[in-house]
């Protein structure tokens, strides 16, 4: 039996989390022309504490560790007192293969809630395993907009980043941990299936830097 790295952030309210490292497993985060999206290149999880070795050393050894064989047996019994999980506070889910193990881990822990933050639905190959995923009653995928001044589309997406609280389009439902110093505390919003998207107001100076470069266009 393995050790997968399991990460609690205090932000989570206890909530356990699976991450990888960000940017070397985000494809989704590259646009066309070669740059970062805009959501990623604000991205809190290249900043601060997320540059300490404690920080990355788990995240390098997640990449290694999950390709083993008996990995999904292992985060299955890790999940055994989980009644939430979230995938990837930094990362993405950039194989199939991995999308196929994440899959397995959800199916069999029935008992817990996942919520699955990811720009992988760009990708068509990735399509119906998301779908298996979200077709799950214990699963919320929440497909994560490129913009970070509140644009999303309906149906595809579900979460956006948006300057400030005020400018959370109608429709989505507002992320209010900046009212308790960044926390979930009892809110749990991302996990809920009956929460189509989620409006996350910009935090962090180099977020700020990336919404002033780009309204002032
Ligand atoms: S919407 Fe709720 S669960 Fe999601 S990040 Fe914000 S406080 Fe946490």
């Amino acid at each position: 039996m393995g050790t997968p790295k399991i990460s609690v952030t205090s932000k989570l309210d206890g909530i356990r989390s699976w991450s990888l490292q960000a940017l070397d497993t985000c494809p989704g985060s590259i646009d066309s022309p070669g740059t970062l999206v805009p959501a990623c290149q604000g991205c809190y999880a290249t900043t601060g504490n997320y540059n300490y070795p404690n920080v990355k050393a788990p995240r390098a050894f997640n990449r290694e560790d999950w390709q083993r064989p008996d990995w999904s047996d292992d985060m299955v019994r890790e999940l055994e007192r989980d009644r939430y999980f979230r995938w990837f506070d930094s990362g993405d889910m950039y194989t199939l293969a991995l999308a196929e193990k994440i899959l397995e881990v959800m199916r069999r822990t029935p008992w817990c809630k996942h919520w699955l933050p990811t720009r992988m639905h760009k990708f068509p190959k990735f399509r119906a395993v998301l779908a298996d995923m979200q077709a799950l009653d214990n699963v919320k995928v929440r497909a994560s907009s490129d913009s970070v001044t509140g644009q999303y589309i309906a149906g595809v997406h579900g979460s956006v980043i948006v300057p400030t609280s005020d400018d959370a389009p109608a429709g989505t439902t507002l992320c209010r941990a900046y009212e308790n110093d960044g926390k979930c505390n009892s809110c749990r919003a991302c996990y809920d299936k009956s929460v189509d998207v989620i409006a996350y107001p910009a935090h962090g100076k180099k977020m700020g830097k990336v919404i002033r470069i780009l309204t002032a266009k």
